[in-house]
């Protein structure tokens, strides 16, 4: 069988049927009424999942580093200082486009696996009297280890600094747990159609503050595509700069009303189940997870076999039970497998990645795994 492919990994996510329906229209003009109207509906409901009324939230024809890209060339200028958390693969990213672009870049690391630590923000941010610090720049769910930063901390220390912007990467924490942007008052914030989004891949999100509109004017970066005030202009009349992703669209105006329906608080109550759950199953199965509990993504669990090679475990889930587990990233890579359950991803799949991991260990000849274990695990959170 091949037509049974269960997708568990961070991006593509799975995409409910309604969505995939929704997106199998014929294309209509993008300057039509009829376009206008959903852009209208679009843009209400992507305000509603950033908790925002005073940002403006601009969709992309572009991935998630398309939104990170123009979160940076908007609002910044050539040799502005900048902090940029790394800690993992989307850290590190942000830096590079930061460099890109020529900005002074100060990298302010953790190891993979730990979190960023907020003092260490603190203190570069104290230390700046002279406000030269432009913007803190970092990622909120790191992808690549399964790890979230603190971002309220991050933000209280950019708060105090009174001069930087804020810039974050949502990609995997959008849609999974609160990003309440203007609660934080989060002044850009960067996220991508083929992840909390339930969409497929194509499509990027960026959100602006009123601060962050108020450097885009003196912001020297060469910009074009991505020069959000021409998405800005055109948004205020519910339209586009360019064609945009039509088909997209149809399906961002339907996976937007589905989330409507189960709201924020149940989404954001599903993904820590989920979460739970999945870290719960591996530690009764005896597997090593990368990261704390405390500090655990929603989106996605990195976990460290130890008798056993990640990549036979993930080529054996493959071949066995069709189901797309992701890999390490970079110097990671062979030596963890990682779970995503981010998106359209239920209860029932959880159990069914769990058992079936269960069963690949137990062909690959693992010893000592109690055949049950972590789907009881599991199941326990889902009973509790
Ligand atoms: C997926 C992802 C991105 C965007 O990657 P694209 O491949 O450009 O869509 C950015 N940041 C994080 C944390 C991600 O998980």
């Amino acid at each position: 069988m091949n037509e049974k492919h269960l997708l568990m990994i961070p991006g593509p996510t799975p995409v409910p049927e309604r969505v995939l329906q929704a997106m199998a229209k014929h294309p209509i003009g993008h300057r039509s009424k009829g376009f206008t109207e959903i852009q209208a509906d679009v843009n209400a409901a992507l305000k509603w999942l950033h908790q925002t009324e005073q940002c403006d939230v601009l969709s992309l024809t572009g991935s998630g580093t398309a939104a990170m890209e123009a979160g940076i060339i908007n609002f910044l200028s050539k040799g502005d200082r900048v902090l940029c958390g790394c800690n993992g693969k989307f850290g590190d990213r942000w830096a590079e486009v930061s460099e890109a672009y020529g900005l002074n870049v100060e990298r302010i690391t953790a190891e993979w696996g730990k979190p960023l630590d907020v003092s260490a923000f603190q203190a570069a941010l104290e230390a700046d009297t002279e406000k030269q610090i432009k913007a803190v720049i970092f990622t909120h769910s790191e992808t690549s280890t399964g790890v979230l930063n603190d971002l309220a901390g991050i933000n209280a220390a950019v708060k105090a600094h009174g001069e930087a912007l804020i810039v974050v990467d949502a990609v995997t924490s959008l849609g999974a747990c609160s990003v309440p942007v203007d609660e934080l008052g989060l002044d850009v914030v960067a996220s991508g159609s083929q992840k909390g989004y339930m969409m497929p891949p194509g499509m990027g999100f960026v959100s602006v503050s009123p601060k962050a509109w108020a450097a885009y004017e003196n912001a020297n970066l060469p910009r074009y595509f991505l020069d959000l005030g021409k998405y800005r202009k055109a948004a205020a009349k519910n339209s586009t700069p360019f064609t945009p992703a039509v088909n997209l669209t149809f399906a961002l105006q339907d996976a937007l009303k589905m989330m409507q329906a189960e709201g924020l608080e149940g989404i954001f109550a599903r993904h820590e189940r989920l979460k739970t759950a999945t870290r719960d199953a591996m530690k009764a199965i005896g597997l090593n997870l990368l990261g704390a509990d405390d500090v655990a993504s929603p989106a996605v669990t990195a976990v460290l076999p130890a008798q056993v090679g990640a990549e036979d475990i993930r080529g054996s889930m493959r071949k066995h039970f069709e189901i797309a587990l992701a890999g390490g990233q970079d110097h990671l890579k062979g030596k963890l497998f990682r779970i995503g359950h981010l998106g359209f991803v239920c209860e029932r799949d959880t159990l069914t990645v769990v058992s079936s991991l269960e069963a690949t260990l137990q062909m690959l000849g693992v010893e000592g795994v109690t055949p049950g274990a972590g789907v009881a695990a599991a199941a326990a959170v889902f009973a509790g």
